[in-house]
């Protein structure tokens, strides 16, 4: 924009600044800002409104249903600490993996496969609901199946309940392992009965809640789960689409010393190689190797295969979707935006927000020096009058600037002015649109509505020096 106003990027850093806009020289800036900011210089803006890339990806094209072929269902293991969830996980790893598979040493890579009567279940390895509640805030859907394990020696507990609620929140079906039941003092028809209170009725019983009794210990019984978590994927009719490029969720992600940013995520859709560009969240990778739950080196990973990831620009987060695009630029292009959107919301949301209510404090906290202000008025001389009336409260400790004035209704481009320069909007016999109500309420900006004039300075004035009465 500088280069285009023949300016020094410093002059327009500096303008921005007075505007309330913390910019550095490769920052974007948006088409509002923009315009504003050419305005300062005395520029029109066209605003031409260009291709977004990162829209044109996020959205999944739907798969002709003649694509979908069979997939592998996703389970997550859940229920009261100590109840056995991790043993569980163990036990299957340990009897199923090495049972179907030569060589390898099983990796923690934050989930695992396995075979049972030729076909595959991946487990998710960090059990419990709020790993499983966390990704789903960040609009991760990774499970079909959750495994709710209670103990049978000691029955339903808090976080039993805590996982059954966070497993229908998600709408996904509960498969129930009544594990220690090698315990002498296991009873298992004790915890049926405690389930039905929350709504799972085991289908001996006339419900529909498969309930498998098993031993992480001994082992018993492991079949039998398995063997149930296929028939209830088998109801699901899990599909997936191999032939496309794929996307999927990070399940884990951390800074390894020799190898950098490595995640492991789950491919739930198309087919994940070696050398693909993808963005997850703010972060993107060009795939430079991956590695199965073994720890070999795969090439390719279809539909509900989890694996390692190297080659990523930072270490995403787990429960960030990502998305394959056709090549690096791209996928840079987009993730840089998404990071320098996070990082003005950021900015943002720990700005201080100016009200009259609170600009005492807040110049006695000397987090405001200036008070911006942005006029509007049915009339240009009743806006005039009021920004020369502001202007001329400036004291010592507090300049008023007027930043804006213009005639007419108090519009959404008003608001988001005054957000982006943390400014507090005065209107003099005029009202804020629907829009702008719903934005400033959004964005927190202060906005102050009168019919005399005389009134808007005194408050103003009474606003700087204390002596508001707070609105109500
Ligand atoms: P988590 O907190 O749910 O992951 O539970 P853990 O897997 O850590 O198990 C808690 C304790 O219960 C450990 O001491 C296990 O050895 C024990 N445990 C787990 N499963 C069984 C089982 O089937 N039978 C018996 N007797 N003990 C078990």
């Amino acid at each position: 924009l500088a280069e285009k106003m023949k300016k020094s990027p410093a002059e327009v850093i500096k303008k921005l600044m007075m505007l309330g806009v913390l910019a550095t020289i490769n920052q974007e800036i948006d088409a509002d800002t923009a315009t504003i900011l050419a305005q300062e210089f005395g520029f029109e803006v066209e605003v031409k409104v260009e291709q977004d890339v990162e829209a044109l990806f996020m959205q999944e094209p739907e798969d002709d249903p003649a694509d979908l072929q069979p997939r592998p269902c996703v389970v997550t293991v859940m229920g009261h600490v100590d109840h056995g969830k991790t043993s569980l996980l163990d036990a299957i790893r340990e009897t199923n993996v090495t049972a179907t598979e030569a060589g390898g040493i099983t990796q923690h890579i934050g989930a695992y496969q396995v075979e049972h009567n030729n076909k595959k279940i991946t487990f998710l390895d960090t059990p419990g609901h709020e790993a499983f509640t966390a990704m789903r805030a960040r609009g991760a859907k990774v499970t079909d199946i959750a495994i709710l394990v209670v103990a049978a020696d000691d029955g339903v507990m808090p976080q039993t309940v805590e996982a059954i609620n966070h497993a229908k929140a998600a709408g996904v079906p509960i498969i129930v392992a009544i594990n220690k039941i090698d315990r002498p003092d296991a009873n298992p028809d004790r915890v049926k009965q405690q389930l039905t209170e929350y709504g799972l009725v085991a289908e001996e019983w006339g419900g529909d809640t498969v309930m498998v009794p098993v031993s992480a210990k001994t082992r018993q019984g492991l079949e039998d789960l398995l063997e149930m978590i296929l028939l209830v994927a088998e109801m699901q009719e899990l599909k997936a689409n191999p032939n496309r490029p794929a996307r999927g969720t990070v399940i884990e992600a951390e800074l390894d010393k020799g190898r950098g940013p490595v995640a492991t995520v789950l491919v739930q859709n198309g087919t994940l190689s070696v050398g693909d560009n993808l963005v997850a969240g703010t972060t993107w990778a060009r795939v430079r190797a991956m590695m199965d739950y073994k720890g070999r080196r795969v090439k390719k990973a279809g539909p509900s295969t989890p694996v390692e990831v190297l080659g990523f620009s930072e270490v995403p987060h787990a429960g960030d979707q990502f998305f394959v695009v056709p090549d690096e630029k791209t996928a840079r292009q987009i993730a840089e935006k998404r990071a320098s959107r996070k990082r003005e919301e950021e900015f943002k949301a720990a700005m201080p927000r100016v009200s009259l209510d609170d600009l005492f404090n807040q110049i006695k906290e000397g987090q405001v020096k200036e008070l911006r202000v942005i006029i509007k008025a049915d009339v240009q001389g009743s806006a005039e009058a009021l920004k020369q009336a502001l202007e001329r409260l400036s004291t010592e400790e507090v300049k008023v600037n007027i930043i804006h004035q213009g005639v007419g209704a108090i519009t959404e481009t008003d608001i988001m002015l005054a957000s982006a320069s943390n400014a507090i909007i005065i209107g003099f016999n005029v009202r804020p649109d629907v829009n702008a109500r719903r934005v400033a309420e959004k964005e927190k900006v202060d906005i102050r509505l009168y019919r005399v004039i005389y009134d808007a300075i005194e408050d103003v004035k009474a606003a700087m020096s204390g002596l508001l009465e707070p609105e109500y």
